[in-house]
């Protein structure tokens, strides 16, 4: 890790991502880079409800802090506070309501006095808003207080791209008219073709009036106010759009973030408890096992999750399975098959959460059955494990489209709905037909560009310096 340079300016960056596990990791992750390598103090913005959450899945990190481990030469300033609604709320179950809560309610009002506070009593000066580019006021509160803003942005640039030219979309009939075109995309800018099935699900929805989509409409306004755009992802890997990008305003490609190896374990981040899958993975021969994982917030009807069981069984293919809580939104008692864990007893393990990074690390792993959230896209490149593609929404089809047809690193699962002799068949060819393949020696280019770009002089490295050169000003 570097060192930080005492003769360097100090930034002082108050840091505020979404409150869901996708945009915390990353958040998270970049701002122990930035205080363990860059001379920033950070103040991390977060809400009670999700420490609270964060602290009951993990008892041992049971304080005020998620940082005062990681705390040592770091400076780092943590705060979790009210979010305006009652700690009970049902914050997943009534998301629409929740985001309505974020863009009308008082959520603007709350942060705006939260972040003059800041502003007027800390040393050093706060002068930069890192703010996650879903809160459709951002750029306002860092213009009101004189401060520059950087968005930040967890999903990878080609969806950035897709969103910023949402009004092309709708000229050309692609979005929001009556007879929806279904011919291919090729007039935004950077992006050589695209089908419209690979847009993000938003774009297709009846009802586009909801808070959901309008937090993301007004938000794609507000960030044509950012100063600066941070993207998880890599220059080289999307290198079209981003220069396409880089056209139209500062955007930064500084990706991919992952915790320092020697950061590891040390924040908790985890929005449930992370059952211990190494012991039994030790057990397994190197690339047998296929993890399958849909990530933090996908739903899935009961029905569906009884075609993956079976899909899984039949397929005889040794597997981990993470079912959050909650995967099914009324949940009943009995979400898999009868008799479905006796039945697959050392075959296959289900759990309710993982560490993601521990368990495909691991070399008994040999495949990833992945929703294609962005980060668990990132997480199975850096350790080189093919996917098998199931996206289920937001994002999740266009970083399949990057996956599977532009990278060659993933295959599809099934086309819609889950079927169990479609999953079997598939798991089957992905996991013995597939081993040694091509896809793996794809997914080994990939992997090295990602840990060049990290490497000193890397494209990722130097966009991070440009940066902060950028703040220096
Ligand atoms: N993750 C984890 N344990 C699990 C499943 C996921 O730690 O059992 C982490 C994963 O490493 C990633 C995040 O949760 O950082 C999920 O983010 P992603 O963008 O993949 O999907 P989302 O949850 O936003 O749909």
């Amino acid at each position: 890790m570097e060192a930080p340079n005492s003769d360097k300016k100090v930034h002082h960056a108050i840091v505020l991502p979404l409150p869901l596990q996708g945009h915390l990791n990353p958040a998270v992750n970049f701002s122990l880079k930035l205080a363990s390598s860059k001379n920033f103090t950070i103040t991390f913005l977060t809400f009670e409800f999700l420490h609270q959450q964060i602290t009951q899945a993990c008892p041992r990190d049971n304080s005020d802090d998620i940082f005062s481990r990681a705390r040592t030469g770091l400076d780092i300033r943590y705060r979790a506070i009210p979010d305006g609604l009652p700690l009970e709320f049902d914050r997943a179950g009534k998301g629409d309501e929740f985001v309505g809560w974020c863009l009308h309610g008082g959520m603007f009002d709350l942060m705006d006095k939260e972040i003059e506070k800041l502003v007027l009593n800390s040393n050093p000066k706060v002068d930069v808003l890192i703010i996650d580019s879903f809160y459709p006021w951002a750029s306002k509160i860092a213009k009101k207080f004189g401060l520059r803003s950087a968005s930040f942005w967890t999903e990878p640039a080609l969806v950035f791209n897709l969103y910023y030219h949402i009004h092309l979309l709708k000229q050309h009939g692609h979005f929001d008219c009556p007879d929806i075109r279904k011919d291919p995309i090729d007039y935004i800018p950077g992006v050589d073709s695209i089908d419209p099935q690979d847009l993000m699900s938003y774009l297709h929805d009846k009802d586009i009036s909801t808070n959901i989509h309008n937090s993301i409409f007004q938000s794609f306004q507000e960030i044509r106010l950012a100063d600066y755009v941070l993207c998880n992802t890599v220059e080289e890997l999307e290198s079209n759009t981003i220069l396409a990008l880089q056209d139209i305003m500062p955007i930064f490609a500084i990706g991919p973030i992952f915790q320092s190896e020697s950061l590891e374990n040390i924040v908790s981040t985890s929005l449930w408890a992370k059952s211990n899958c190494l012991e039994w993975l030790g057990t397994k021969p190197n690339c047998s096992v296929l993890y399958v994982s849909f990530g933090s917030l996908a739903n899935f009807t009961q029905n569906d999750v009884v075609e993956i069981a079976y899909g899984l069984m039949e397929s005889n293919v040794d597997f981990i399975w993470v079912l959050r809580p909650r995967t099914v939104l009324h949940e009943s008692n009995h979400l898999l098959p009868m008799g479905f864990e006796d039945l697959v007893c050392g075959r296959g393990m289900v759990v309710p959460w993982t560490n993601q990074i521990a368990v495909l690390s691991h070399p008994a792993i040999g495949g990833f059955l992945t929703h294609c959230g962005w980060n668990s896209v990132l997480d199975s490149m850096w350790y080189e494990v093919p996917m098998l593609c199931f996206p289920v929404f937001s994002d999740q089809f266009p970083n399949q489209k990057l996956v599977v047809d532009d990278w060659k690193v993933g295959i599809n699962l099934c086309k819609e709905k889950p079927l169990r002799k479609e999953i079997t068949a598939q798991i089957k060819s992905f996991m013995i037909q597939h081993k040694g393949n091509e896809l793996r020696k794809h997914i080994s280019v990939l992997r090295k560009l990602l840990g060049n770009a990290l490497e000193d002089g890397g494209s990722s490295s130097k966009n991070l310096d440009l940066f902060i050169e950028h703040l220096d000003q």
